[in-house]
């Protein structure tokens, strides 16, 4: 890979620029010589969070602090990309085109409005070190994945998309990657995450791919359609809603791709899901809130999901106390089950730590977890009846 050094001035990068607010991006650079955001690159977040990082680019050119590093890729038709420094070029581009204002003196101003002219041609003169590479694709895109350590992190799917960068990769970041495609709000209740920073895309190819994405990627990567991703994750969304008839902030990050493959070729139950989900929801014993989805969604058979509240410490003592000291008066085992079980164990006392605590009426049938409902049973006969 070959490399040059190269200064730019402020100006000259931002001749002609041209910022798309549409797909929220900086197009072009340099008079056109230069692709701001070539396919594999992230959407423009610096104005993100009222602009505080475009903001901090244009401080640091004003107080004469350096901006770090930029590169770009040469292609073999000369054109110029940038491979990393998109953010900050696209700040100083959209402040060179007047998108947003600075504050000086206390006072916002636009850049076409500055009327201190030094410090206009100080802000155009300030010089940016840029490093071009020119070398094969691989080893652009290898070494793209090295700079990129530096400044906001990229997320895996970010990554992805840049190493399988594609037809397909396009179109799909139109669906998936929209900010402004209104279906993202209803999305967002079922997948956390960020739209711009493709968490919507990896959940999507998450889902189509059965946790496969990298070798769905790599095999559609030139694809001229998106159907079959896009079809299976409105399978998956549609499918959730005929299971729950009520949204809840749990819900969202689910792995809802894993569930509908489980569980879509079942009846859905909506109405008999919506009604025990509420009932879960408001059940003090449950800690784990998340759970209860899957739980419903399998007949509501591994209590293990739900995480049910146990009996403390003090209440296990007290019942083994007593368990015991009556077992020993009557001359049989401290746990009941052993008494009416296998000879060998029908008068065998356990001792604390061999023993766990049970639910006498079983909390799935309403019981509660209070000293009333406790007994003490041996570990073995405890899995048994937990199992049931
Ligand atoms: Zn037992």
């Amino acid at each position: 890979m070959k490399t040059e050094r190269k200064i730019y001035t402020v100006k000259e990068l931002c001749e002609g620029f041209v910022y798309n607010s549409l797909e929220e991006k900086g197009l072009y650079g340099l008079a056109g010589k230069l692709t701001i955001q070539p396919e594999y690159q992230r959407n423009y977040l610096y104005a993100e969070d009222n602009g505080k990082m475009e903001l901090a680019v244009i401080d640091s050119v004003v107080k004469g602090y350096p901006l770090g590093v930029i590169y770009f890729n040469k292609r073999k038709d000369g054109q110029l990309e940038v491979l990393d420094g998109q953010q900050r070029i696209t700040s100083l581009g959209r402040f060179c085109t007047d998108k947003f204002s600075y504050e000086i003196d206390g006072m916002p101003y636009k850049f076409s409005r500055i009327k201190d002219e030094k410090l206009r041609k100080r802000i155009e003169n300030t010089e940016l070190l840029v490093y071009i590479c020119e070398g094969s694709e691989m080893e652009i895109r290898k070494w793209f994945d090295i700079i990129n350590i530096v400044g906001i992190e990229l997320r895996e799917q970010e990554r992805l998309n840049a190493i399988y960068s594609g037809t397909f990769v396009t179109l799909a970041k139109t669906v998936f990657s929209n900010s402004r495609n209104s279906e993202v709000q209803k999305w967002s209740t079922y997948i956390s995450g960020n739209v711009k920073r493709q968490d919507f895309l990896a959940a999507a190819l998450d889902w189509v791919s059965h946790g496969h994405v990298k070798d769905y990627m790599e095999a559609h990567r030139d694809d001229y359609t998106i159907d079959e991703l896009h079809d299976h994750f409105n399978d998956v969304i549609s499918w959730i809603e005929s299971e729950f008839g009520k949204t809840y902030k749990e819900m969202c990050g689910l792995p809802w791709g894993k569930l509908y493959d489980r569980f879509h070729s079942q009846p859905p139950k909506k109405q008999e899901n919506t009604e025990a989900v509420e009932r879960l929801m408001d059940d003090p014993y449950v800690k784990n809130r998340r759970g209860i989805f899957e739980y419903v969604l399998g007949g509501q058979q591994d209590k293990r999901l739900l995480d049910i509240r146990i009996f403390d410490e003090a209440t296990k003592r007290i019942v083994y106390r007593r368990q015991t000291q009556e077992a020993k008066q009557q001359g049989v085992s401290n746990c009941p089950y052993c008494v009416i079980g296998p000879e060998a164990h029908r008068t065998k006392i356990w001792d604390m730590k061999d023993m766990d605590a049970d639910h006498v009426s079983a909390w799935s049938k309403g019981g509660v977890t209070s000293i009333d409902n406790c007994q003490m049973l041996c570990r073995t006969h405890n899995r048994i009846k937990g199992n049931k």
